[in-house]
């Protein structure tokens, strides 16, 4: 590793987007202590940034982040500033593959809700890794970085993919899916965070407590992807679901009346986005998603029309200083 990026400092951005779960199954708890699962991917149009400054002349160990001034206000309050951070991690992680790695100052722009069940942290670092590895000119392919990708967090290589894909594993083997005309959804996010871990333990209690063992799911249903491929709102509501959905409304009681509200006002299905607390609701076009967030809103609901699939983790902006 040299400590050297050339003479003056540069500035990477780029910015990457949240993520719901169309559909999710989840298998039994393995020996190692995860689930298998078949989830269906959507990248929606709610993106964090990151913008990645160079300190030329430092070590590559000499890595800082911040949470810029254009984040939701509020959202980053429980977001770890040190090594914790996914940034961090995904800037240490490339560092120790590129030769022409130097000290990097990372600045995160905050706008997917903080443990809402949207991989705002795995968005966060799928960005961290395009941006560093422009800035270092690592030179990696896309498969390598999604290599990476995926030490960082099952969730993180959907981040640099974005679209619409299948993800079977533990969500981090990637197929994409075919999804040409982007549907429109409400987000209802909720100011409660939820953990994943913790989402997941209660799943497992819920099914104990029923009995029976769940079959470890091997693929996404043929209905979602037909759905998708036809851009057909309606089939699609018919086949919303998410096996985590009950652990997560066990969690949190009022997420049924979210659910319940969606359809009152007239969404075509409504869905916990992965271990949730967001709500994801299906519209049948953009005014519908329009109007719904509104009367959403009026009821006292923090609820953002989005459509998806969007383009994964990408360059906004490359400026030399
Ligand atoms: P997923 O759906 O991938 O499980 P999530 O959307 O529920 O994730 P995140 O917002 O990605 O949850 O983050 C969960 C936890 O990770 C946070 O509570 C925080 O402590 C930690 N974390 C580390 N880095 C970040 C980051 N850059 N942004 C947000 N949280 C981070």
């Amino acid at each position: 590793m040299s400590t050297s990026a050339g003479a003056g400092a540069r500035t990477v951005r780029v910015k990457a987007p949240g993520k719901i779960n169309v559909s999710f199954r989840a298998g039994p708890l393995r020996e190692d202590g995860y689930h298998s699962v078949a989830s269906l991917y959507l990248a929606v149009s709610l993106y964090e940034e990151v913008a990645a400054t160079s300190k030329p002349g430092t070590p590559s160990t000499d890595i800082t982040v911040s949470i810029g001034s254009s984040s939701v206000p509020g959202l980053a309050a429980g977001v770890p500033l040190d090594e914790r951070n996914l940034v961090v991690k995904a800037a240490r992680l490339l560092a120790e593959v590129s030769e022409d790695a130097c000290g990097v100052h990372l600045e995160i722009t905050k706008r997917v809700p903080v443990a809402g069940g949207m991989g705002g942290g795995s968005a966060d670092a799928a960005a961290a890794l395009l941006a560093c590895d422009a800035l270092w000119r690592s030179g990696l392919s896309r498969e390598e970085l999604s290599h990476l990708a995926a030490e960082l967090g099952a969730d993180v290589p959907f981040g640099l993919l974005g679209g619409a894909a299948i993800g079977l594993g533990v969500g981090d083997e990637l197929t994409p899916a075919l999804a040409p005309t982007p549907l429109h959804w409400v987000l209802v996010q909720s100011p409660l965070g939820l953990s994943t871990p913790l989402v997941f333990g209660e799943l497992d209690r819920l099914r104990a407590l029923d009995g029976g063992e769940p079959a470890t799911p091997r693929a996404v249903d043929a209905a979602v992807l037909s759905a998708l491929r036809a851009s057909d709102a309606e089939a699609l509501a018919a086949v919303l679901v998410n096996d985590l959905q009950p652990a997560s409304i066990s969690l949190v009681p009022q997420l049924a009346e979210v659910l319940a509200d969606g359809t009152r006002f007239g969404a075509l299905a409504g869905v916990v986005s992965g271990s949730g607390p967001t709500v994801a609701l299906l519209a049948a076009d953009e005014d519908h998603a329009l109007v719904l967030a509104e009367r959403l809103a009026d009821a006292g609901h923090n609820a953002l029309p989005v459509h998806g699939p969007v383009h994964g983790a990408k360059i906004v902006s490359d400026l030399h200083h």
